[in-house]
């Protein structure tokens, strides 16, 4: 399919890369695995290459995982956050404007500062949303704060103000809650645990009765929804089971609703048909958007998979463009 967009594509920055080190990821993935990831996360030139190998018209990038949720202190996040979208834009989109678009970072360990600087990173810089890699670490890296909690609001404000996404993006769980995987590192990170903790995350939301206040959020899901559009029917049915009990929480609505009208989800990494099919079934053709999640996946694999996939020609299109041109006012 020509023209494709896609929209949960990484990058990096000398300023990030200073933070971390890379040693658990390539003790997960290997080294050489890694190497190849981070020098593509640096580079233009190839992904514009690699673009216009397969097709893919317009990329909407972001800084990979953690980013500034897991930076401790507060006012260096902050400060993080707008260094980043500043490099972003000098040092990326800046390269081909109109194929390169981005998701600004932001900082929510202050949601007053990280809705100033989405305001910005929109108004000024271009920016189509912001990305943010779940839960933020506040003070220390097993303290968290998730998107629904109460100061999080005061940010939601100014997203629903500016009418933008907000792509919902995977990291791994906090340390204290990584138990389950001990004695299985390879779980820890996409291959499972993103899933788990994501969706988790997202149920929060909808639960948090966060879209009855802001009923024109739009939240971007990862992965094919990480598993959601197959478990949401059983979820919805144990929550009203549960009624009588602790009952739905804040949310005025079900969790299907919310899905339906809050929600959109990407295939990045997952290029699969049968979920494919589930997802446009739970989502509708309308909110299922084509994306790769390079550099960790490929390109080429995911546009192979999409560009063959059995579903009609006209959802190929909704799904591989329209739906992302009408999103994001392209
Ligand atoms: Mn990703």
């Amino acid at each position: 399919m020509k023209g494709k967009i896609v929209l949960e594509e990484h990058l990096s920055t000398t300023l990030n890369n200073s933070l971390w080190d890379a040693g658990s990821e390539a003790a997960r993935n290997g080294k050489a695995y890694m190497d190849d990831v981070e020098s593509r996360l640096l580079d233009v030139d190839r992904r514009l290459e690699e673009m216009d190998r397969n097709a893919i018209e317009i990329a909407i990038i972001s800084l990979t995982s953690p980013g500034a949720q897991s930076i401790i202190d507060p006012r260096e996040a902050v400060e993080f956050a707008r260094k980043t979208n500043d490099e972003i834009n000098e040092n990326f989109t800046a390269r081909d404007p109109r194929r390169l678009r981005a998701f600004a970072t932001v900082a929510l360990h202050s949601p007053g500062d990280a809705a100033d600087e989405l305001e910005r990173a929109v108004i000024e810089l271009g920016m189509l949303g912001a990305l943010i890699n779940g839960y933020t670490n506040v003070g220390s890296a097993d303290s968290a704060q998730y998107l629904d909690e109460a100061p999080v609001w005061e940010f939601w404000d100014r997203v629903a103000q500016l009418e933008v996404p907000v792509y919902l993006h995977p990291r791994e769980a906090l340390p204290s809650q990584q138990r389950i995987y001990e004695g299985y590192a390879s779980l820890v990170g996409s291959a499972w645990g993103f899933a788990h903790e994501t969706a988790t995350h997202a149920i929060r939301l909808m639960l948090s009765g966060l879209f009855d206040r802001y009923p024109n959020l739009s939240i971007i899901l990862v992965h094919l929804g990480e598993g959601l559009p197959l478990m949401l029917p059983r979820l919805e049915h144990r929550l009203r089971m549960q009624h009588e009990g602790v009952g739905l929480g804040a949310a005025k609505r079900t969790v299907g609703e919310y899905l339906s009208h809050n929600f959109y989800i990407t295939t990045s990494g997952h290029f699969h048909t049968a979920g494919l099919h589930s997802a446009i079934a739970e989502f509708s053709t309308d909110r299922v958007m084509f994306s790769v999640d390079y550099p960790y996946e490929s390109m080429a694999m995911a546009s192979e998979w999409f560009d063959n996939a059995t579903i009609a020609e006209n959802d190929r299109e909704r799904i591989g463009r329209g739906n992302a041109l009408r999103l994001f006012k392209l």
